[in-house]
This record gives C-alpha cells, sequence and structure tokens, in this order.
C-alpha cells in the first residue's frame, strides 16, 4: 500500500498515489471477454495487402512493413495555405508536415506483441529510416512515432500499425522532456533519463526485463497503473545512433514487455506507445535519452483509468495503485506468449 506523493522528474509535476483507497487486488483468474481472434487476411481491411485503400490506392503486396502517406493526414503539404488571420492575441498557421502509416506486417491477426524479436528489430529500423528522412525536411521540426493499440483507445482495425506525424512543431511532452533534459544536462553533466536508470536499477523491484544494452522498467512516478518505460542504456537522441547490437537488444526488451502485457490476462493488451525522439529542428540535445514510454488505459480488463477532475480539470494524475505491485505482476508473467503456448 502506498500513499504518497512522488514527483515526476520529466514532466516536472507530482503524481499523487493513492493506492490505499483501491478496492481488494484484482485476483487474475478469469478474462471477462471471449476473446475472437481476426482472420489472418481482411478482405474488407484497407491496410491488408492487396486491399484498396480509403483514399483510393491500391496496397503492394507486401511482405514484411509497409509504409504510406495518411490517406486523412492531420497534418500534410495539402493543408490551406492562405489563412484569415485571427484577432490578436490569436495565431494562425498552415498544418503543415507529413502524416504517415506503418503496417508491421502483412498479417492481419498479429500484433506487435506477436512478432519475432528480428521482425521487432526490422520495425526499429523502419521507425529509424522514417524519423531520419523526415526530419530532414525544413518544415519538420519533430517526428512523433506513436502506436494506439484496442479499442479502448479509439482503434477498430487490429491490423497492426502505427503512426507517424512530422510536424512543423515539437510535441508538448517533448518539449518538456527536452527543456528538463537539457537543464539537468548543464546543472549536473549528466542525462536526466541516465540517473533515471540507475534509480531504478538500484530499486531493482520495478524493472521488467534487461539485457546488455536496453532496460525496460515500471517508473517509480507512474501515472497509469501499467506505464512501462523502455530505451537503450546508453544515451542516444533518437534511434539514428544505435548501433546494430543496441538495435537487436532494444527489440528483445521490447518484445519481453509486449508478451508480459498481453499474459497478464490473456488478452491483446491496448495502449498508447509513443516514441519519444528529440526534435529535429537543429537543436541542442545532449542530454536528451530516446525512449518507448507506453501509456495502458486499464487499470483491470474491464477497468478504465478514467481521466477526470485532477488529471483533466488541474493536469496532474491521481494513481489508485501502488507501481510496485503492477511492477510484481508484470515481472511474474512469462516471456513466452500465451496465443503460441496454447495452440495445439
Ligand atoms: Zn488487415
Ligand atoms: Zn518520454
Amino acid at each position: 500500500m502506498s500513499w504518497e506523493e512522488r514527483w515526476h522528474p520529466l514532466r516536472e509535476e507530482w503524481v499523487v498515489v493513492a493506492a490505499h483507497r483501491q478496492d481488494r487486488p484484482w485476483s487474475g483468474e478469469t478474462v471477462a471477454r471471449e476473446e475472437e481472434r481476426p482472420p489472418a487476411y481482411d478482405p474488407a481491411c484497407h491496410l491488408c495487402p492487396g486491399n484498396r485503400r480509403v483514399g483510393g490506392a491500391l496496397n503492394p503486396r507486401y511482405e514484411q512493413t509497409f509504409v504510406f502517406d495518411n490517406d486523412h493526414p492531420c497534418v500534410g503539404p495539402r493543408a490551406p495555405k492562405s489563412l484569415r488571420a485571427p484577432h490578436a492575441p490569436y495565431r494562425v498557421r498552415p498544418a503543415e508536415g507529413v502524416a504517415r502509416v506503418v503496417c508491421y506486417s502483412p498479417r492481419h491477426d498479429l500484433t506487435l506483441a506477436e512478432l519475432e524479436s528480428q521482425e521487432i528489430e526490422h520495425l526499429l529500423r523502419v521507425w529509424r529510416e522514417q524519423y531520419v528522412e523526415l526530419g530532414r525536411r525544413p518544415e519538420v521540426a519533430h517526428v512523433l512515432t506513436f502506436e494506439n493499440k484496442g479499442e479502448v483507445v479509439g482503434v477498430s482495425n487490429p491490423h497492426p500499425h502505427c503512426q507517424i506525424y512530422a510536424t512543423n512543431f515539437v510535441f508538448k511532452t517533448i518539449e518538456n522532456e527536452a527543456r528538463l533534459s537539457r537543464e539537468y544536462f548543464g546543472e549536473t553533466g549528466r542525462a536526466l533519463f541516465q540517473d533515471i536508470i540507475a534509480a531504478e536499477r538500484r530499486d531493482a523491484t520495478r524493472v521488467l526485463a534487461e539485457n546488455d544494452t536496453a532496460i525496460a522498467f515500471l517508473p517509480y512516478f507512474a501515472r497509469y497503473a501499467y506505464e512501462v518505460f523502455v530505451a537503450p542504456k546508453a544515451s542516444h537522441a533518437s534511434l539514428a545512433t544505435l548501433s546494430a547490437e543496441e538495435t537487436r537488444d532494444l527489440a528483445d526488451v521490447l518484445r519481453r514487455v509486449l508478451v508480459k502485457f498481453d499474459n497478464l490476462w490473456r488478452m491483446p493488451f491496448p495502449y498508447v506507445m509513443p516514441l519519444h525522439q528529440a526534435p529535429t529542428d537543429g537543436g541542442d540535445y545532449r542530454g536528451f535519452h530516446f525512449h518507448i514510454e507506453f501509456h495502458p488505459p486499464l487499470r483491470k480488463p474491464d477497468l478504465l483509468k478514467y481521466l477526470a477532475g485532477p488529471e483533466i480539470g488541474g493536469g496532474n494524475f491521481l494513481s489508485d495503485t501502488s507501481p510496485e505491485e503492477k511492477a510484481a505482476e508484470l515481472r511474474a508473467q512469462p516471456e513466452v506468449h500465451y496465443r503460441k503456448t496454447s495452440e495445439p
């Protein structure tokens, strides 16, 4: 049981941990809903190989990953250029940038958690290429790669895919992390994230997976019950500078976390997964440490973490669970995916 306030050094804010209020812990015996596995190929899916997309284009018969420009982009070269100027202090400008989609696999029924380590490694290289290519564009200040997974975060198509928003602004969370990392680096000469990793390794109770060059942990300051960070141990501003070994190790740790998530309730585990890479606007990001974050919205198989008064109204998170307990649950999960063990 914990009842305290924990400092979130990457957001510069307090997280209220009020786990003493929680009802009895989830017993973990049953999963409420019967899982329906989608078909390996869905003729109605606009992401499957050979199918027609919403914009009318035909997908190639791709065999591994497939990247394309989003048919309904939120930012893009065709965004209106001449805009009506608002009254001060309001400002407006064109929604410039590039929005893309990355399909992880031609298989409609797989999730990232079921891909082999080498396939995840390949995906990391695709993410790196996209970051480098899009980041080079003069109008792009930042490349945000993220996956929304599960109907509870609004994704109705199970085909495994993520999105890339290469924007003319830096997303607020990254801007904050970059500023805090720069200040910390200036004051101490160390990367803030290095010290976070060191603290997690010292406590050890929240570390979920680790190998020579990569680590995954449920952070001390977690805002969501099953929030997890995955990162290389050495400080890299982005995927761009990872060595082949570091890429392979990161894929390994990432896969182990994903499998633990799915095994927890024996269901595809919903999450929002952003890659936090440094902006590409030419700034100084020496203290920035690339990492992948998981923000799972569920506290139990059928219980959402509702964002309400404290979170939406006030801007700080109130966590109803103890990070140490949730980490222990994940640590106890096997690293072989349940779908691979229960198949005849
Ligand atoms: Zn599909
Ligand atoms: Zn981050």
